[in-house]
């Protein structure tokens, strides 16, 4: 199953993608866990990482590199869910010309909703546990004493109004391009994980 997982940051696109990625048996490629991990081995260009920084998007053609090369690896031969990828129109022509280059097809794009105001709210309390990779939120899901916290940059409040406008403007035109082709599943957001996991395997058609 070839799956794209669409949500605004803060949307719970990684814990969904987690858990439905265990149970599907395929490979949970997220382009953002990408760069960070390149930017963190020193191999992400310095104006990349300046971009991340600042919340910006990276340009086109490195993204679509990027997955490129990982889908032609054999753990995606059953599969595998995109998170934080496509963003844009361009990328989605990109993925839609690479797939049909390898002779499949995308099955859907899930739309998670979440509300403006809750995600400014998860994202400035969201933190990471540098050790395990847990995420926590300070006040509803309050990390442990002995975590080593990361407050990632780009979940800063300066960075945060970034991003949501860069997303309310590139969904402008991705959902559309998703809906005309019949691939979109809207996805509401608000609820615990588990609720949220019941919701996309009903789009599925799986068991939840
Ligand atoms: P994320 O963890 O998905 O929010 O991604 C973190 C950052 O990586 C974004 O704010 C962008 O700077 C960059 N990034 C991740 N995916 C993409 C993409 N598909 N297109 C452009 N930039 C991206």
């Amino acid at each position: 199953m070839i799956i794209v997982l669409v949500g605004p940051p803060g949307s719970g696109k990684g814990t969904q993608a987690k858990v439905l990625c265990g149970r599907l048996g395929v490979p949970h490629l997220s382009t953002g866990d990408m760069l960070r991990a390149a930017k963190k081995a020193g191999t992400l260009k310095q104006e990349y990482v300046d971009i991340m920084t600042k919340g910006g998007l990276l340009p086109d053609e490195a993204v679509i590199g990027l997955i490129d090369d990982r889908i032609k690896e054999d753990d995606c031969k059953a599969g595998f869910m995109l998170d934080g990828f496509p963003r844009t129109v361009p990328q989605a022509e990109g993925l839609a010309s690479m797939l049909k280059e390898a002779g499949r097809s995308l099955d859907k794009v899930l739309q998670l909703d979440v509300p403006r105001d809750m995600l400014e709210e998860r994202l400035v309390n969201r933190r990471t546990d540098k050790s395990t990779g847990q995420i926590y939120h300070l006040i509803y899901n309050p990390p442990p004493q002995d975590a080593e916290l990361v407050h990632r940059d780009d979940d800063k409040p300066e960075a945060v109004g970034r991003r949501l406008d860069a997303y309310a403007s590139m969904t402008a035109a991705l959902l559309p391009y998703y809906e005309e082709r019949g691939l979109l599943a809207r996805i509401e957001g608000v609820g615990t994980p588990q609720e949220v996991t019941g919701r996309i395997a009903a789009a599925l058609e799986i068991e939840s």
